[in-house]
């Protein structure tokens, strides 16, 4: 199979149904698959063989959904959840036990800061948080009981790409794997092949595309050696007592590298649910075939769109990777290639009044709070996802009262700018 993105969208983990020669991937709308004979059932059970049992654990549409991804990303095998805060949870919760921690950069999606701030801290688990600027404070931040490193890799609002090279380089030497979200980066960036361990995504933006389906995934790189660091991951190296005992990382040996992701279906999602329903990984498919093609233009409107807005007069500041000097561009150029991503911040001259404004009068962008769609989206942080934290804690979260966040669609270049335009006019007469 080629390695080429456009090719694998399409193409990895299925080729036509054996039983009808369906082309596209069936919908198998079923909670439970019967077994040959007792023997199959009890071989299935055992993990001796691999097999559909029940839908919670796996599921023939899920898997092409797991297994093109798993290609598009270079990872060996993959886990798609019911929702991306699913997989985030899983990733961690899969190596943590209660006393543990992991260190995650401070430029994170809200619902994922609340998940580590509070949620976690309420199942033992501590989240040190540390500023991306600073690679090494990751290091600094490692002691015995450190069990992931964790990072966005285009967080929004700031749009500063996270040293994922350095970080994974610090991870690998001190034994602590990196966890990339690389919700907003699909196609552009392969965390993978630049050391991290995991890549998890919300397959409800850019990869999902039409604003149709919550869902999340789980890509287990198969690069990291759990077993070379024995005493920092029990989970995968202690036999586990939920399943006969079993030590994963010799249990799976014959299956390949995906000690990792199989627990994390053995167990997590066995014990805690939160499976994809098979009717949202066909949504999620059907998204994922045109994604590289998709991700070219939101990505060529989303440069054009920074430099207008840039020279726009209205607007004291465009927040987007192409506009970035010096560290911040190197760190872009290191990890992002073909395009920047179609997220844009800028920031009105006139302040929140005007950013309100500015939202209002909008007439083919939609106001939503979501990301990733292939039409163009905007919201003003400052009166709506942010207005819950005080004016220092919005600066510090990188949202100014006058900031406007945008997901730039594929539609026609003309008819996004002029929308942006006729909205500017107005906001700021
Ligand atoms: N990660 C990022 C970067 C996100 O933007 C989001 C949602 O906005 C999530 C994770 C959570 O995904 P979901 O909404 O599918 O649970």
């Amino acid at each position: 199979m080629s390695s080429n993105p456009e090719t694998l969208a399409l193409h990895a983990g299925w080729r036509a149904d054996p039983s009808f020669g369906s082309v596209a991937v069936p919908i198998h709308q079923t909670t439970s698959y019967q077994f040959q004979d007792t023997g199959h059932a009890a071989r299935l059970f055992a993990l001796e063989e691999l097999g559909n049992i029940y839908t919670r654990i796996m599921n023939p549409t899920v898997d092409v959904l797991e297994k093109r991804i798993a290609a598009l990303e270079g990872g060996v095998a993959a886990l798609a959840l019911g929702s991306g805060q699913a997989a985030t949870t899983f990733s961690v919760l899969n190596l943590c036990e209660a006393g543990d921690n992991i260190v995650s950069s401070t430029d994170l999606y809200g619902g994922t800061w609340n998940l580590f701030a509070n949620t976690l801290k309420q199942f033992g688990v501590e989240v040190r948080f540390v500023d991306p600027a600073d690679p090494e404070a990751f290091a600094r931040a490692t002691d015995a009981r450190t069990r992931a490193y964790y990072a966005e890799t285009l967080p929004n609002p700031k749009l500063q790409v996270f040293p994922i090279a350095e970080v994974a380089a610090i991870g690998r030497k001190l034994g602590v794997p990196l966890i990339m979200d690389n919700t907003a980066a699909p196609v552009i960036c392969k965390p993978l092949d630049l050391g991290a361990a995991v890549v998890m995504h919300s397959t409800t933006k850019w990869i999902g595309g039409h604003g149709t389906s919550i869902g999340g995934i789980v890509v287990d790189g198969g690069n990291f050696d759990w077993e070379a660091h024995a005493e920092r991951f029990p989970t995968l190296n202690k036999p586990d007592p939920s399943y006969h005992g079993a030590v994963w990382t010799q249990a799976v040996k014959p299956l390949g590298p995906i000690a990792y992701i199989i627990r994390m279906r053995t167990c997590l999602l066995r014990d805690i649910g939160a499976p994809m329903a098979p009717m949202n990984a066909f949504l999620s498919l059907q998204g994922l075939e045109t994604l590289p093609l998709r991700m070219e233009r939101h990505c060529a409107n989303a440069l054009k769109v920074a430099a207008w807005l840039a020279e726009h007069k209205a607007v004291v500041k465009v927040i987007h990777p192409s506009l970035m000097r010096d560290e911040y561009k190197r760190r872009a150029d290191a990890a992002l290639k073909g395009g920047y991503g179609s997220l844009i911040g800028f920031e009105l001259k006139a302040g929140a009044e005007a950013g309100r404004k500015f939202i209002e009068a909008l007439k083919m962008f939609y106001h939503v709070a979501n990301i990733g769609d292939a039409r163009s989206l905007a919201i003003h942080p400052a009166t709506t996802t942010h207005s819950q934290l005080s004016v220092e804690e919005q600066a510090a979260s990188g949202v100014t009262p006058g900031y406007v966040r945008l997901s730039i669609g594929i539609e026609h270049i003309d008819d996004i700018i002029a929308d942006l335009s006729q909205a500017l006019e107005t906001a700021t007469t």
